[in-house]
């Protein structure tokens, strides 16, 4: 499969996934976090999916497309390591809906990460929450589900909380 390809793939269970978590929190209360806001895809994306709610945005340098910026009181600008803690203070276990897509194309450094990262993301979700990932999270707490329709296994990883 070309590099193209696989991009194109990943996007596409990207988005199918957001798809299918929206859908299950669009009844439940609660913020919404977006862990790397990147060129603001898919921040873009959940405001379209889940209209009014509050979307928090982590992001350690802005770059986003000017339309994909969210409001100052929506963003935690820095790095996560410090950021995750200081919204858990401000937010608590209210998150309905994390959607995590942090990382490089480095999958040490990604899996290093993802060994502080579940633990600190836990800290903010809602008892029944979900987690949408773009790569594993080890959590005792949180359930793994299967992919929706189509997407095929161990592309982007879904969890609920208990
Ligand atoms: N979801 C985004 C989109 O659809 O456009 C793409 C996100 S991009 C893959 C990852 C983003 O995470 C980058 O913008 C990067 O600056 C940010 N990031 C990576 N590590 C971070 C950290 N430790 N703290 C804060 N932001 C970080």
């Amino acid at each position: 499969m070309s590099r193209l390809d696989s991009f194109i793939r990943r996007m596409q269970a990207q988005r199918d996934c957001l798809n299918w978590a929206a859908g299950q929190v669009r009844g439940m209360a609660g913020p919404i976090l977006e862990i790397g806001l990147g060129n603001g895809r898919t921040y873009d994306h959940l405001r379209e999916l889940l209209p009014g709610r509050d979307i928090h945005v982590f992001e350690r340098e802005v770059r986003a497309h000017p339309d994909c910026v969210p409001p100052a009181h929506h963003l935690f600008l820095g790095d996560v390591r410090e950021q995750l803690p200081r919204a858990t203070r401000m937010l608590g276990r209210s998150a309905v809906l994390i959607h995590s897509d942090l990382g490089t194309g480095d999958h040490a450094a990604n899996m290093e990460m993802g060994t502080w990262l579940g633990p600190a993301l836990d800290q903010l979700l809602a008892p029944g929450g979900y987690v949408v990932a773009n790569q594993p999270l080890d959590v005792a707490r949180w359930i793994r589900l299967p992919e929706p329709d189509g997407v095929p296994k161990d592309r982007y990883f879904l969890y609920r909380a208990a």
